[in-house]
C-alpha cells in the first residue's frame, strides 16, 4: 500500500491525486507546474528488468507520414487526435488577440490556451512512450539512424515534422528504456544510405526524392514501401556484420559499417 500525501520543505503536507509507493527512497524530487496543475516527480534507482525478447534485431525508421516503421513490418502511426486540439488552440489564440492584457477575461483565456498546449504535448509524449516501451521490452537489439536533425531543420517543411514527432525525445526515451529492459540500442551513422539501398540486393540508388514513397530497385526488381525498406536496411546493418565476422569481431565490423555508437 502506498500513501496519498507528501511532505515538502517550507510548504508542508500536500495531498496527491495518485497513490505514491512507500517502499522506495527517491534520489531526488522535482516539483513542476504545467498550466494550472502541479506535478511531483521522483528519481529512483532500479535494477534492470530482463523481459523476454520476441525479436532479436529490429530496425526502426522514423518518418514524417507515419511515426515509425519497423523492419518486422509493424507500423506506428503518429498521434492524430491532437490535430483537432491544435486547430482549437489556434482559434483560441486568434479570439484572444484583442483582449486587454492582464484583464480577467484575458487571464481566463490564457489559462485555457496553456491547458490545451499541455494536452497536446501530453498526447505526443504518450504516443512516443508507447512506441519506445514496446521496442525496448520486446527486442534484443534496436537499430536506429542518427538523424541529421540540424540538416533537417534547414528544410522548413521537415522542421515542423521533426519537432512534432519529437525525434530527440524518441532517442532519449529509448536510451534509458533499453538500459531498464536490458536491450541494446545501436545508432547507425547518419551517412548510412538506409533509404537509397535496396534491402534485397544491396544496390544503391543514385537518388531518391522524398516524394517517392515506394522503393523500386532497377537492379533486381524488388519493390517495397520506402520506410520498410529503410527499416530492413537498418536491421541488416547489424545482423549481417555479426554473422559475417563472428561475435568477437562484431564491434569492429560495426564501426566499419558506419555504426557510431552502442548504448
Ligand atoms: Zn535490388
Amino acid at each position: 500500500m502506498g500513501f496519498n500525501h507528501i511532505k515538502l520543505p517550507r510548504i508542508g503536507c500536500v495531498k496527491t491525486f495518485e497513490i505514491l509507493p512507500d517502499n522506495v527512497t527517491p534520489k531526488s524530487v522535482t516539483i513542476t507546474k504545467k498550466a494550472d496543475r502541479w506535478f511531483v516527480s521522483f528519481k529512483i534507482e532500479t535494477a534492470s528488468i530482463n523481459t523476454e525478447k520476441l525479436v532479436d534485431v529490429v530496425g526502426v525508421d522514423l518518418g514524417v507520414k507515419t511515426l515509425a516503421t519497423l523492419s518486422t513490418g509493424e507500423v506506428f502511426d503518429g498521434a492524430k487526435s491532437y490535430k483537432k486540439l491544435e486547430s482549437k488552440l489556434s482559434r483560441l489564440q486568434y479570439l484572444n488577440r484583442h483582449k486587454t492584457k492582464f484583464s480577467n477575461n484575458w487571464k481566463k483565456a490564457q489559462l485555457r490556451i496553456a491547458q490545451l498546449h499541455t494536452k497536446v504535448a501530453d498526447i505526443r509524449k504518450d504516443t512516443l512512450h508507447k512506441l519506445t516501451t514496446y521496442l525496448a521490452k520486446n527486442h534484443s537489439q534496436i537499430v536506429i539512424e542518427d538523424l541529421n536533425v540540424s540538416g533537417m531543420m534547414a528544410n522548413h517543411k521537415l522542421a515542423k515534422a521533426v519537432a512534432d514527432m519529437g525525434f530527440y525525445e524518441f532517442r532519449r526515451q529509448l536510451e534509458y528504456k533499453c538500459k531498464l529492459y536490458d536491450s541494446e540500442l545501436i545508432v547507425v551513422d547518419r551517412w548510412f544510405p538506409s533509404s537509397k539501398t535496396c534491402s534485397h540486393c544491396g544496390h544503391v540508388k543514385q537518388s531518391l526524392s522524398l516524394s517517392e514513397r515506394t522503393f523500386d530497385c532497377e537492379h533486381c526488381g524488388f519493390s517495397c514501401g520506402r520506410d520498410l525498406n529503410a527499416a530492413l536496411n537498418l536491421a541488416m546493418a547489424v545482423s549481417s556484420t555479426v554473422t559475417a565476422c563472428g561475435l568477437d569481431n562484431a564491434d569492429v565490423a560495426r564501426s566499419e559499417a558506419g555504426i557510431e555508437q552502442i548504448v
